[in-house]
């Protein structure tokens, strides 16, 4: 190619592309107009649901997703294959789950109670955890407004936000509601000298605990933590877990705590243990007792692990059940 053809051919795309760009006036080329492209924000919403359950108002605050791995470390008796393919055809991916963490709070008019704390500082599980004192803010709501923590049971991921770094309450004025087998086991200080997750989880659960022991009730099942709100009894994930039923006049919301802890693994496969249960075997039982009375009563159900914010129905499907969230409403 000659230089004058070279020039000519170069001459034309930098026209063309000037006219692509709508800089080409009357006057010939004009100076681009400033671009206004706004950069990533790079955050999520901070992560909170509010819903009306009769006369109470309930939020949902996240403690954050906890990413827990390889699905079959901790649904040992479900084969690895059955595992990846229940995962795969709920277009989930097949060899590492992520559990959320959907703490609730229920003002009841004369009180208002949270439900579970999350994790708090300690990142065993990487830096996603420990969002609900910041979610809780960015809901409207002051801590130190909490007047009871009704807790399902004494695992990190459910009581480790009681005391903060300093070392004070993050819930100063609140009454805190507990099994005393859960307390027991989990403050046990002779557990200090087994191995494993049960030291590692007592060496950090009683540092939360001890400190608010003239704040605990012990809760016995059937038992109301404060009017409106009521404990049951349901072992095996520990030895003293309990899920609470929230009633407003005809409304009842179930929070499960963790009788169940996958929405696909979970529900499909009721029978299967779970790593961390204590009890696996007393754990089924407690799960298929409480899904098939929910499932039956058509109960409005707050499972603190399933996909936030963890609202929904179950119904029976075929061995197990299958989970229905609940329509999320943009105004209250
Ligand atoms: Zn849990």
């Amino acid at each position: 190619m000659s230089i004058i053809a070279e020039n000519r051919l170069s001459r034309r795309s930098v026209l063309a592309g000037a006219l692509a760009a709508g800089v080409v006036g009357a006057q010939g080329l004009q100076p681009a107009p400033a671009r206004a492209a706004a950069p990533p924000v790079g955050t999520q919403t901070p992560a909170w649901y509010r819903f009306k359950l009769g006369n109470y108002e309930c939020t949902i605050i996240s403690d954050g997703p906890l990413p827990i791995g390889d699905p079959s470390d901790a649904f040992t008796t479900v084969p690895k294959q059955e595992i990846g393919a229940l995962l795969t055809d709920s277009f989930l991916q097949p060899t590492a789950i992520t559990l959320e963490q959907n703490a609730l709070v229920v003002n009841t008019g004369r009180h208002l109670v949270l439900f579970d704390t999350g994790l708090g500082a300690a990142k065993p599980f990487g830096p996603t955890t420990g969002r609900l004192i910041a979610n809780l803010k960015a809901a409207g709501i002051d801590a130190a407004t909490v007047d009871a923590v009704c807790l399902t049971h004494a695992h990190p991921d459910h009581c480790w936000a009681l005391i903060n770094e300093e070392g004070r309450p993050n819930f100063p004025n609140a009454q805190v509601f507990l099994s005393k087998a859960d307390f027991d086991f989990w403050t046990d200080e002779g557990k200090l000298q087994a191995g494993g997750i049960i030291k590692d989880f007592v060496a950090g659960t009683r540092p939360q605990l001890l400190p608010l022991r003239q704040r605990i009730t012990f809760i016995d099942g059937g038992k109301e933590a404060v009017p409106g709100v009521t404990a049951f009894a349901s072992p095996g994930h520990t030895v003293g877990h309990r899920h609470y039923v929230v009633a407003s006049g005809p409304e009842t919301l179930f929070v499960t705590g963790d009788l169940a802890h996958h929405h696909v693994l979970s529900l499909r496969r009721p029978r299967a243990e779970f790593a961390f249960d204590t009890d696996p075997k007393q754990a089924v039982e407690s799960r298929l007792r409480a899904f098939d009375t929910a499932a039956r009563d058509r109960t409005l159900l707050l499972v603190y692990h399933f996909p936030f914010p963890g609202l929904g129905h179950v119904a029976k499907a075929g061995e197990g059940y299958a989970w229905h969230p609940a329509p999320l409403r943009t105004v209250l």
